[in-house]
C-alpha cells in the first residue's frame, strides 16, 4: 500500500490516536512480511490497520472480513481480498487489548460477541463429551443397545451354550424320573435355563472386548 493511501485511510478510519490499539506480531500472514515482525494494531472505523514498524501496511476493511477468531494469545482473520480467501493471524500478548481489539472487530463485522477461547479450558473436549452424552440419549430413546464401557454399537450375543448343554444333561437325567434325588434341584434349574438363561445370554463390544450380561 502506498503511502499516501495509507495516510487518507488512517485520517478516514478516525485517525489512530482514537482507534482501539494492540501491540502484536505476525504469527501468519502475507509473504512479505516474517513471522514474529511486530505490528501495530489498530481497530479504525473503517478496518483494521496493521502498521508494521518500518515497513508494509496491512489494511483490512471491515466488510471483507468473514470471520474473527480469538483463541489463547492468537487473533484470526478470515477475509476475502479481490475474491481470493485470505487468512491472517495476530499474537497478542496482552490480555486486555486483545480483548478489545477482538470485541471490536466482531462488532464492527457484524459476528455478534463470542468470547476468547481459552487453550487450557479446552473448549473442544467439553462440545466432544456434550456430543457424546446427545448420542447416548438418542441411543436410549430409539432402543439402540450399546458399549456401557465404550459406547460402540458394534456388539455381539453370545447364548450360553455351556449352560445350556450342562442344563439339557440335567433335563436328560431327570425325564421320565420322578423319584430323582435330584428333581427338585434340576427342575428349578432347569425352570431357570429355560425362562431365563435361553433369552438372557452375554454380550460382547466388538470395539472393547467387554461383556455384560443383558
Ligand atoms: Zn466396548
Amino acid at each position: 500500500m502506498e503511502k499516501g493511501e495509507f495516510k487518507e485511510l488512517k485520517q478516514d478510519g478516525g485517525g489512530i490516536f482514537k482507534a482501539i490499539h494492540a501491540s502484536s506480531t505476525l504469527e501468519y500472514g502475507p509473504n512479505e512480511v516474517k513471522t514474529g515482525t511486530p505490528i501495530n494494531l489498530y481497530i479504525m472505523t473503517n478496518g483494521i490497520l496493521g502498521d508494521v514498524i518500518l515497513g508494509k501496511k496491512i489494511y483490512i476493511r471491515f466488510e471483507s472480513v468473514n470471520e474473527a477468531t480469538a483463541v489463547g494469545e492468537n487473533l484470526t482473520l478470515d477475509f476475502s481480498e479481490n475474491g481470493i480467501d485470505n487468512q491472517i493471524v495476530f499474537r497478542i500478548k496482552n490480555s486486555n487489548e486483545l480483548n478489545k481489539v477482538y470485541n471490536s472487530i466482531r462488532q464492527y463485522c457484524n459476528l455478534g460477541y463470542r468470547e476468547i477461547e481459552n487453550i487450557e479450558n479446552n473448549i473442544p473436549q467439553k462440545s466432544k463429551r456434550q456430543e457424546e452424552k446427545e448420542r447416548l440419549k438418542q441411543f436410549k430413546k430409539d432402543h439402540v443397545p450399546y458399549c456401557p464401557k465404550c459406547h460402540s454399537t458394534s456388539i455381539h450375543y453370545i447364548e450360553k451354550r455351556k449352560r445350556l448343554s450342562m442344563g439339557r444333561t440335567i433335563v436328560g437325567g431327570t425325564v421320565g424320573s420322578l423319584v430323582n434325588p435330584l428333581g427338585t434341584a434340576a427342575g428349578a434349574m432347569m425352570g431357570g435355563l429355560t425362562s431365563n438363561k435361553m433369552k438372557k445370554g452375554e454380550v460382547k463390544c466388538l470395539n472393547c472386548g467387554h461383556t455384560w450380561k443383558l
